[in-house]
């Protein structure tokens, strides 16, 4: 499948900006969320792989952020999204509040952290349920951390405790666990870690590993290839974010925006992880909502002054900006 973007020049670019952001609490190990913003003939675009991918791994990452700076979204088919609130692995207390206090009627509620006990993870199931009523929707996240019979149990046990699942996300780490899961319990099961380049959402599809798949618009290399992606792999898709600020995170909701079915929440409502943005308008969602941008917004450039890494850290996005374009 080739890029249906034009892959831009770095002297193309108007201006790139390295911002460095403390996350609320943290987050796939993260304390500090990096990335750059670049600015192109069409608007902004952020490019923010995570640390740990490669260069290689990183390419399609910059691709979305090209993608965003180089010309328009497609058409969106509705105007705005369905979010989820998230559920740490908090105490039921906790979780009820934040569900409650969410405007969302869905939550994704983190189960299988490690020090925690089966029951601490159906306590919090309850505590969401009862906090969102008969009518909400509760997906459960256990990020691979179970084998296939330990998720067989736990999944049967939260259904109950939730009085029914939306869908279990990524209950074990490879896609034959996910297929051996899926024959065995009744609950929907959702490819999140599973989906990481562009030819997985169909391997996912093909082993019948999954019921959803989980996009996310910078490891597929924009809203265009996503498209096709969850196109081409036919199954139900829900967009989540890979924690950007508002200006990526506005290219999720273009591909949220023009998905043709949406059936099912989105996982957008993350700029609240971060502790500031890079633009003056954040995209946090209103009564369980979110809208699909046309465009990313403008960067605020008193937010991104002081979102400025150090000299260090700019020069060390700067090179890899580089090399991970000449890859492209
Ligand atoms: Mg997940």
């Amino acid at each position: 499948m080739s890029p249906s973007t034009d892959r831009i020049a770095l002297t193309e670019l108007d201006a790139v900006r390295v911002y460095a952001l403390p996350m609320r609490t943290r987050f796939r190990g993260l304390t500090v969320r990096e990335g750059i913003l670049l600015s192109g003939p069409a608007g902004w675009g952020e490019f923010c792989a995570f640390e740990d991918y490669s260069d290689t791994e990183s390419v399609p990452w910059l691709d979305a952020a090209l993608e965003a700076c180089a010309g328009a979204w497609p058409e969106p088919v509705r105007e705005e999204i369905p979010v989820n609130c998230t559920v740490p692995a908090v105490t039921p207390n906790r979780a009820y509040e934040i569900a409650a206090a969410s405007g969302c009627s869905t939550a994704k509620v983190k189960v299988a952290e490690a020090g925690q006990t089966p029951g601490d993870d159906t306590d919090r199931v309850t505590a969401v349920r009862e906090a969102l009523g008969a009518s909400g929707a509760v997906r459960v996240d256990a990020n691979a951390a179970w084998d296939v019979d330990e998720a067989v149990t736990r999944i049967k046990e939260l259904d109950r405790a939730a009085h029914g699942l939306e869908y279990v996300e990524q209950p074990c780490a490879t896609v034959e666990e996910l297929a051996a899961v899926r024959r065995r319990v009744d609950v929907r099961i959702a490819a999140d870690e599973s989906i990481r380049r562009a030819e997985d959402p169909l391997r996912v599809a093909v082993a019948e590993a999954a019921d959803v798949a989980v996009l996310k618009v910078a490891p597929l290399g924009g809203v265009r290839r996503a498209l096709q992606v969850a196109e081409a792999c036919g199954l139900p898709c829900v967009v989540s974010s890979a924690l950007e600020s508002s200006v990526g995170l506005s290219a999720q909701l273009a591909l949220a925006g023009s998905l043709p079915e949406l059936p099912f929440a989105c996982g957008l409502g993350t700029v609240s992880l971060l502790g500031g943005d890079t633009v003056a308008d954040s995209l946090l969602p209103s009564g369980g909502h979110l809208p699909v941008p046309r465009r990313a917004p403008e960067p605020d450039p008193v937010r991104v002054a002081a979102a400025t890494p150090s000299a260090s850290t700019q020069r060390r996005w700067l090179d890899r900006l580089r090399r991970v374009h000449a890859l492209g």
